[in-house]
């Protein structure tokens, strides 16, 4: 089969017809598999869901007990025949929950990664090597002007700056879903165990976050703290709240 009978990109997103559903449709569909819980990928409205158990508690704390008719939980490795075709989630590295999703028909593996990273991430599963015919990759930061540094490497600035400046609070900009937990245990990691605190607006996915197991530390709600009592503190917060 050739591989654009078996995924092709339409106006809802990406189709696959044989086995009748889209992967991270933009508009509303009546099945939709999700790579992960973003909002540029995960949206209210579908019909039927298929995600894994993470993504779909995460669209429910977003958007609701009713953010689709119906849901499906599938686990890393396991497969599930969906019409002619075979669907199988790998993990993606991104955040909590994130899979790339691999469908084969007729001996063609197609992989659609969704947002993935290969560094290491301990708040997630590594990003998993899928051998397939077709990739389909999300390229995000793949310009080569993007260059990363390690991150460890800037931890320990943002360590040494703490350090350097006791009597300042340091307010660290990070998306709720995913960047901001990376950056906890991150700092756990490097051997940070003070209070670190937390806008509003990441409290529930962080707490989650922690319940499926990921260590966060000592993590306290920013909201009624004194501008005095947060010297020499860290406080976390959506980058559209830290401007
Ligand atoms: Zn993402």
């Amino acid at each position: 089969m050739r591989p654009q009978d078996i995924l092709m990109p339409v106006a809802a997103g990406l189709h696959c017809k044989p086995g009748g559903f889209h992967i991270d449709p933009v508009r509303p569909v009546e099945r939709a598999v999700i790579t992960h819980g973003h909002s540029d990928h995960a949206r209210a409205g579908h019909g039927a869901v298929l995600a894994t158990q993470e993504t779909l508690d995460m669209m429910r704390l977003r958007y609701g007990e009713n953010f689709a008719r119906s849901t499906q939980a599938m686990a890393y490795g396991q497969q599930l025949r969906l019409g002619e075709v075979t669907v199988k989630f790998h993990p993606a590295g991104h955040v909590l929950g994130s899979a790339q999703v691999a469908v084969s028909c007729e001996g063609t593996c197609i992989v659609a990664s969704g947002d993935y990273k290969d560094a290491p991430d301990p708040t997630c599963a590594p990003f998993e090597v899928v051998p397939c015919d077709v990739f389909i990759t999300e390229a995000t930061f793949g310009l080569p002007v993007f260059r990363h540094g390690d991150a460890a490497d800037e931890i320990k600035k943002l360590l040494a700056s703490v350090a350097l400046f006791p009597e300042r609070a340091h307010l660290v900009g990070a998306y709720s879903l995913g960047k901001a937990q990376r950056v906890i245990a991150l700092l756990r990691a490097a051997g940070y165990d003070a209070p670190i605190y937390l806008h509003g607006a990441m409290e529930k996915i962080t707490r989650y976050y922690e319940s499926r197991g990921v260590a966060l530390g000592d993590l306290r709600p920013v909201k009624g703290m004194k501008k005095a009592d947060l010297a020499g503190t860290i406080t976390l917060a959506p980058p559209s709240a830290t401007s």
